[in-house]
């Protein structure tokens, strides 16, 4: 038996909890995939890290050896304490107990983490709100793959267009199911997110929400989900003007959304902002 399975069950043990499902409670006991995502994270005494999710520790503790300082959240409460215990004599670890979708993140440099899957969204646009440098997280494979997906392809996403806006994403490995325990029904991937260094080109917040509405029905026409949407708040009478208007506005209005590039949902997002500021309609945006 691996040397990280003992000491997974040992921890479990000593914590008086049996992994739940409802929690992502899957680690990692492979000792190679372990050290690759150490190494992956490229850390330095410089570095400051949070961990999402710190289990039974054992990430927690190379974090620790690597860098200089590691915050590492867990929710539950158990294996919070656990882990406080496990390191109250490194002084350069802190754990947070809590949830990782409200607590208030300390600056860091790097988020390196196996992450809850069942959070893997709102914890990725949630990590996109603050600076870093360097992501190293844990995924489930397929939700990997629309991380970084292309226009065109199946798995282009919202997920897929707010994260490339932002960040230049990468798979850098998949991991089999294997390496966790219990192990999950599907695969992993280690993923590497970087923040772009300059300027955003368009405001964060319009961009996030018109590629909500577009990649609400993917393979329609652009033209045709921003009417369905706003046509709601037009009144009757004006619908026409308005489509007519709305459809001269934009570039790529009889394009389907899944067929538009980051550049080209930059471009639609001032388009339309433009569009609305000119009747001063910007607040229909949200
Ligand atoms: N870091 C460990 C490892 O590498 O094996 C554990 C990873 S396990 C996939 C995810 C961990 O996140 C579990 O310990 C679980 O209790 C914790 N967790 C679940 N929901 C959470 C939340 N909302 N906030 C913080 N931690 C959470």
């Amino acid at each position: 038996m691996s040397e990280l399975i003992i000491k997974t069950r040992d921890a479990l043990l000593q914590a008086g909890i049996s992994p739940r499902k409802s929690l992502s409670q899957n680690f990692l006991i492979n000792k190679n995939v372990l050290n690759r995502q150490i190494k992956f994270a490229n850390l330095t005494e410089e570095d400051i890290v949070l961990e999402i999710g710190g289990g039974t520790g054992l990430l927690t503790e190379q974090l620790a050896k690597a860098s200089g300082k590691v915050y590492s959240i867990e929710y539950d409460r158990k294996l919070a304490q656990y882990l406080k215990t496990k390191f109250q004599s490194h002084s350069n670890v802190t754990i947070l107990a809590g949830d990782a979708l409200k607590l208030d993140f300390p600056e860091v440099t790097k988020f390196i983490a196996n992450l809850p899957y069942h959070i893997s969204s709102p914890i990725t646009f949630r990590l996109l709100d603050y600076d870093f440098e360097l992501a190293v997280l844990m995924y489930q494979y397929e939700f990997a793959r629309r991380m970084v997906a292309k226009p065109r392809t199946d798995d282009y996403s919202r997920l897929s267009a707010n994260l490339q806006f932002q960040a230049e994403v990468e798979i850098l490995e998949r991991v089999p199911r294997n390496c966790f325990l219990p192990m999950p029904k599907v695969d992993s991937a280690l993923v590497q997110i970087k923040p772009k260094k300059e300027k955003l080109p368009i405001s964060k917040k319009y961009y996030r929400i018109t590629s909500r509405i577009l990649f609400n029905t993917k393979n329609k026409l652009v033209c045709s989900v921003l009417y369905d949407y706003f046509k709601r708040i037009i009144p009757k009478e004006e619908r026409f003007a308005f489509k007519r208007q709305l459809d001269e506005s934009l570039s790529f209005a009889n394009s389907r959304v899944r067929e538009l590039s980051i550049e080209d949902l930059v471009k639609t997002t001032g388009e339309i902002m433009e569009f609305l500021q000119a009747s001063n309609q910007l607040n229909l945006l949200k």
